[in-house]
């Protein structure tokens, strides 16, 4: 098992697939891009496989999330996925996209054994979009949405990241056309992980004031902790329910005590943290030759070292080299 010094144990592995995106998100990444890994670092679809194997088959690895970057530009991604569920105990297996390229892609990956999707979306104008990602394509992200629901890979998810100035007038609408659509909306606080470093904690729109907006529009009562488990989402339910909201305040209102989770970048670095400031390579070891049992073992001792919070806090907190692009959100 994947357990901690402070007891946490991680079985929702996160792995990012690529670093390489089709948007660029102003809090993800600068507009100009950033310079990708090149390809022989990245791991292979075996290596991908040998790796995820070894997480669920030795360490009680329940949950594979693949993400990046974005994961849909991985060629291959359904055989990916095939191989992944063929894995036992079989794990839930799941995909965090901008939905680009969904459309085409929902039915195979659902005939291939992908449980659900996460879609980020955060606003429904197509020139907010364009303003806030860089590029003209919110057209392409509902249609995908759309193909994901028809596919039948639900619940569907939409996140959203509200920024001030920007789109944070939309959480009321936003919200409203989920509902109507049938897809279940949370909001992310904005965290400091872009590549720019341009967060900036004054700026930030906070789990409380998402839930002030949503408040004039809504009756919110919270639905419970049983629901949130290690989920990072605080669920409300809406006028009484049964349809619901999530909070994820990953700054303001931290959930690391109860965080069950464990990443691997696209280039085979284990990261027991978003926020971790260290790596473990596992793509080198691999390549050199290690072992099933060595990888797990180095994997094991990675997870080990996690520490008890992010720390954003902190006044000593430095954010990590990596952006988030590059980590797998
Ligand atoms: N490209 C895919 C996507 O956008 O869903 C997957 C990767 S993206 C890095 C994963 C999630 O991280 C998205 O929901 C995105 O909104 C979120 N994200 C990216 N940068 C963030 C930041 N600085 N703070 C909070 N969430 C962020
Ligand atoms: Fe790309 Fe996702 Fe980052 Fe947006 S949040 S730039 S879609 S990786």
């Amino acid at each position: 098992m994947l357990v901690d010094s402070f007891g946490r144990t991680a079985t929702d592995l996160r792995v990012s697939l690529t670093d390489r995106c089709n948007l660029r998100c102003s809090y993800c990444m600068p507009a100009e891009g950033l310079e990708w890994l090149p390809k022989p670092e990245l791991l292979t679809d075996d290596e991908v496989v040998r790796l995820v194997r070894i997480g669920v088959e030795r360490l009680g690895v329940t949950e594979v999330r693949y993400t990046g970057g974005e994961p849909l530009l991985r060629r291959g991604l359904p055989d990916l996925v095939r191989r992944t569920v063929e894995l036992s105990p079989r794990p839930r297996v799941s995909l965090t996209t901008n939905a680009i390229g969904l459309a085409r892609l929902a039915a195979p990956l659902a005939d291939a054994g992908l449980d659900r999707v996460n879609v980020s979306l955060d606003t429904l104008d197509r020139e907010t979009f364009r303003r806030l990602a860089h590029r003209d394509r919110l057209p392409d992200v509902l249609a995908g949405l759309a193909a994901a629901r028809d596919a039948g890979l639900l619940p569907v998810k939409v996140n959203a990241v509200l920024m001030r100035g920007v789109n944070d007038h939309e959480a009321v609408p936003l919200l409203r056309w989920c509902l109507e659509q049938g897809y279940r909306l949370r909001f992310i606080e904005q965290m400091p992980l872009d590549a720019q470093h341009g967060w900036n904690r004054d700026d930030m729109i906070t789990a409380d004031e998402i839930l002030a907006r949503l408040g004039e529009a809504f009756a919110l009562t919270p639905a419970g902790s049983a629901e949130r488990g290690s989920a990072p989402a605080e669920s409300f339910l809406l006028d009484g329910g049964p349809e619901t909201v999530g909070v994820i305040g990953s700054v303001t209102r931290p959930f690391c005590g109860a965080c069950d989770r464990v990443r691997l970048t696209a280039d085979g670095q284990v990261r027991n943290c978003l926020f971790a400031t260290e790596e473990s390579n596992l793509r080198d070891a691999m390549r050199a030759g290690a072992t099933d049992d060595d990888l797990a073992d180095r994997w094991s001792a990675a997870v080990a070292r996690k520490r008890a919070g992010h720390g954003i806090d902190d006044p000593t907190f430095l954010q990590p080299t990596r952006p988030m692009s590059a980590i797998g959100g």
